[in-house]
């Protein structure tokens, strides 16, 4: 018989791909034959395959090589991969003898859309980041909400009831730069053409977001699929996938779990921002004093191209506390008995890590969607503590150590541990079999199939 095949294309970042690799494999195990698309510049040449998933390359420049602006990066980035996209689907139909019937895309690229259209194939467009933010740039693209901003709160917050300085970075206008304007634009984008794409995704589930999902939901319908986190650490369903398989870094695999090993249980701050957020010197200097003072251990991801503003000596000055690391395997961290607390920049893959994995949150968010997920992290499922700024912006030494005491220590503690052990229970029911999720990729299977076959229109 033959399989439906279906073309998967994440936008070249690590947050971007690791989910929309994992929705892949999900697909994948119900029996459909996939494929993902990754962008050559990302030197990720020698994987063709990532279990049950067959990968391809495009070539094309990231940003950083293109040395151009946001907007020309992005007009040249489209034209690269409209073009080749049509010349892929050719070439798969004969290389694999599966023609594609679909093109899952990421929402940054709802130009997609239209390339599927002309190919006579359906689509389904891919949103990464949570429903709250989702419906926060929906509202913007509507007109419902106007930037710079005039009045709040939003329709579909109730409660908690969104405050300014909860919404999206570029939404707040935090950024004076012009490159910011170019991504209010890319995020309010995935909404050009909402209600013509076959299928929407959202990588969160039911439950999580209830009333933005429910809000979203009320537009046009949407299927929340997630979170998309290996199986391994949620249902088991999928054999052999235990990562993610795609990483842009390459992390210290040397000496990361042999020290976990060595510490006691929950003794550990594990530390980072994710593979964009890049802090100011200043900044970096208060989280290194902050977490000595805290007194407990402490391992941190420092990307190397952030290195050079941790204060000089620090890492040797501290080293019996801490471990600093140019890049992790996140997963393993976050899963391992020693680390008690996850002081996070709130990226949505990271706060849906910490989630299905009952680890409570320090939240530090530094921009984008950031600022959102933190404030769902302390008020709406109750499993952190968020970070205060000063009027420099800066979250000092003093304001670090608080909340780390707070998540690890307090009388609070036991109340965020508790919720969060509470949302690890949640996580794997919405992706274990006839879970909420799960169903909605079921049903999504079904149809594409359908569809394919002509079945239905
Ligand atoms: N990650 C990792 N090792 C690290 C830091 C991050 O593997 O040292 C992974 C993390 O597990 C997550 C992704 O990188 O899946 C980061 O995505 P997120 O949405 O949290 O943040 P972004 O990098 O997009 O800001």
């Amino acid at each position: 018989m033959s399989k439906s095949h279906v073309l998967v294309i994440p936008y070249p970042a690590q947050g971007h791909i690791n989910p929309m690799i994992q929705f892949s494999k999900r697909l994948a195990s119900k029996g459909l034959q996939v494929t993902a698309v990754i962008f050559s510049s990302q030197a990720l040449l020698e994987h063709t395959q990532l279990g049950s998933v067959g990968v391809v390359t495009i070539d094309c420049q990231s940003h950083e090589e293109a040395k151009i602006s946001i907007d020309d990066y992005l007009k040249q980035f489209q034209a690269t991969v409209t073009l080749k996209l049509r010349e892929l689907v050719a070439e798969l139909k004969n290389s694999s003898g599966y023609p594609i019937c679909c093109l899952v895309y990421d929402s940054l690229m709802p130009w997609v859309l239209e390339t599927a259209r002309q190919l006579g194939l359906s689509a389904a467009s891919f949103f990464t980041q949570s429903c709250a933010v989702d419906t926060v740039y929906y509202h913007i693209h509507e007109g419902q909400l106007k930037i710079p901003l005039e009045k709040l709160p939003l329709t579909f917050s109730r409660p908690p009831a969104l405050e300014i300085t909860d919404l999206p970075s570029f939404v707040q206008g935090l950024e004076s730069k012009s490159e910011y304007s170019s991504l209010l634009n890319l995020v309010v984008s995935q909404f050009s053409n909402f209600r013509e794409a076959d299928w929407i995704f959202v990588n969160t589930f039911n439950t999580l977001e209830e009333e933005a999902v429910n809000w979203l939901a009320s537009q046009r319908s949407i299927k929340p699929i997630g979170p998309t986190i290996p199986s391994v650490y949620l249902d088991r369903q999928l054999e052999d996938d235990r990562e993610y398989g795609l990483s842009l870094f390459k992390p210290n695999l040397y000496g990361c779990k042999e020290w976990l090993d060595s510490k006691e249980t929950g003794s550990v701050v594990y530390v980072s921002y994710g593979s964009m957020a890049a802090l100011g010197e200043e900044q970096m200097a208060e989280i290194a004093w902050g977490l000595k003072r805290s007194g407990c251990y402490f391992l941190w991801v420092v990307r190397e191209s952030e290195k050079k503003k941790l204060p000089s000596n620090f890492a040797e000055e501290s080293s019996e506390k801490g471990l600093i690391v140019t890049w992790s395997q996140q997963l393993e961290v976050l899963a391992h008995k020693s680390v008690g607390c996850f002081m996070t920049h709130c990226g949505w893959n990271s706060t849906l890590e910490a989630l299905s994995l009952g680890v409570p949150m320090v939240a530090m968010p530094q921009w984008t969607d950031q600022p959102t997920n933190a404030k769902y992290i302390a008020d709406v499922w109750h499993v952190g503590v968020r970070v205060e700024v000063n009027q420099k912006r800066i979250v000092t030494k003093e304001e670090v150590e608080r909340c780390i005491r707070e998540v690890m220590e307090s009388e609070r503690s036991n109340v965020i541990r508790k919720n969060s052990d509470k949302w690890k229970k949640l996580v794997k029911m919405a992706v274990d079999e006839g879970g909420s999720s799960d169903k909605n990729i079921e049903e999504f299977v079904t149809e594409v199939v359908c569809k394919s076959k002509g079945i239905i229109e």
